[in-house]
């Protein structure tokens, strides 16, 4: 018998990590945006019906720390797949520790990139901001409108590069390999993406100003 029980008491925290990118506009000012707001609508049980603006006032009110995110490194990245000579992106990741259902965290994701101005145009076309939920815990979830683990993950090196930064030990659920192990994989399978980390860095810890 497992000596892990579930407390329904205990409010249960997983850790999820989610992919950000942005090939439009002031790209890193994008990025820092979703960091933020991720922070915010993740870690604030209640806020998922409230309209953006209510849910950012609501932040100060989080059930969790501020402290329940940490930030890759920044990379600029050449776009795989999608419509020839778009420009290059800058991508992310961030581990978040949330209580939420897979199902709210992406809604609340998805809110994210409306709020900053995304417009759902060209499948894998440009974007002011993208943002994908790559794992939830060790969560194997096939719904119509969510895969967890995201489907590419491993063919994608700008997805590789920052979350090995994270979580190089974590043991993909469905293909039973480390991201590590994932990362060098694919560095080796495709020589063409190009993956360059830069100088900058995102603040993880920054709190949200009043506007
Ligand atoms: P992509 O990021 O692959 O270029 P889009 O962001 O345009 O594609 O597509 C997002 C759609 O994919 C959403 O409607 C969402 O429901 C679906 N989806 C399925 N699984 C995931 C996931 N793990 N993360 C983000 N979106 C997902
Ligand atoms: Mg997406």
């Amino acid at each position: 018998m497992s000596s892990l029980r579930h407390d329904a008491a205990m409010p249960h925290v997983t850790r999820a990590y989610v992919a950000l990118g942005s090939n439009i506009g002031d790209r890193l000012a994008l990025l820092q945006h979703g960091l933020e707001m991720i922070a915010v609508l993740a870690a604030a049980p209640d806020a998922g019906s409230l309209p953006a603006d209510a849910a950012l006032a609501s932040g100060a009110s989080s059930m969790l720390p501020s402290s329940n995110l940490r930030a890759s490194g920044v990379y600029e990245t050449s776009p795989v797949g999608g419509p020839g000579g778009q420009p290059a992106f800058l991508n992310a990741v961030v581990e978040v520790s949330t209580l939420l259902h897979a199902e709210e965290l992406l809604a609340r994701l998805m809110l994210i990139e409306r709020q900053s101005g995304r417009v759902r145009g060209v499948l894998e076309g440009p974007r002011s901001l993208d943002l994908d939920l790559l794992l939830f815990g060790d969560q194997w979830i096939e719904k119509p409108r969510l895969h967890v683990p995201h489907p590419r993950l491993h063919q994608r090196r700008f997805v590789l590069e920052p979350l090995s930064e994270l979580a190089p030990d974590l043991v993909h659920p469905r293909l039973h390999r480390t991201i590590g192990h994932l990362r060098a994989a694919a560095e080796r399978e495709y020589p063409d993406q190009r993956v360059e980390r830069l100088t900058v860095a995102l603040r993880a810890g920054h709190r949200l100003s009043s506007r």
